[in-house]
C-alpha cells in the first residue's frame, strides 16, 4: 500500500468529493478549503512535482483546472480564482503527489496575496543574467 494520501484517493482507499474525472486527472475538494470550492486537480499517476511530470500530462492538468474553472465559478458564485502549484517544501508543498489548487475568490474575501518589492539598482539585471545562462 502506499503512503501516497493522493494515490490512496485515487485508489479509493481514501474517500474524497470528486467533482471530474477521465482518464489520467482527477479532480477533487481540498479537505481544508482556502474558500469554498477550492479544487485540488491531480495526474492519476504518482509524480512529486511539476518538474517530474511529463510535458504532456502538465499541459492536461491545466486544460482540465480551465475545463472545470467556470462550472466551480458559477456554482460557488465566485468572482476570480488562483490557480497555484506549490513546487517544493519550501514552497508550501505539503503533499508530494503533484497538484494544482484552484482557489475560487469572492470581493473582499480578506484572502491577501504576498506582496512584493522592486529590485534595488542595477539587481534585475544580475539576476536575468544568472538565470539567462542556465537555459
Ligand atoms: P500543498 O500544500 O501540498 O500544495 O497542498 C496540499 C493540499 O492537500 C492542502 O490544501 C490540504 O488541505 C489538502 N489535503 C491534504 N490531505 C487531504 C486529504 O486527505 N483529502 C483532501 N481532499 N485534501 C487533502
Ligand atoms: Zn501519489
Amino acid at each position: 500500500m502506499t503512503d501516497c494520501i493522493f494515490c490512496r484517493i485515487i485508489a479509493g482507499e481514501i474517500p474524497s468529493d470528486k467533482i471530474y474525472e477521465d482518464d489520467e486527472v482527477v479532480a477533487f475538494l481540498d479537505i481544508a478549503p482556502v474558500n469554498p470550492g477550492h479544487v485540488l486537480v491531480i495526474p492519476k499517476a504518482h509524480y512529486p512535482d511539476l518538474l517530474a511530470l511529463p510535458e504532456q500530462l502538465a499541459v492536461q492538468l491545466v486544460i482540465v483546472a480551465r475545463k472545470i474553472a467556470p462550472a466551480i465559478i458559477t456554482g460557488v458564485g465566485a468572482a476570480g480564482f488562483n490557480l497555484t502549484l506549490n513546487n517544493g517544501v519550501v514552497a508550501g508543498q505539503a503533499v508530494g503527489h503533484v497538484h494544482l489548487h484552484l482557489i475560487p475568490r469572492f470581493k473582499d474575501d480578506g484572502r491577501e496575496l504576498w506582496s512584493g518589492q522592486p529590485y534595488p539598482a542595477g539587481e534585475a539585471a544580475v539576476v536575468v543574467e544568472k538565470i539567462r545562462k542556465q537555459l
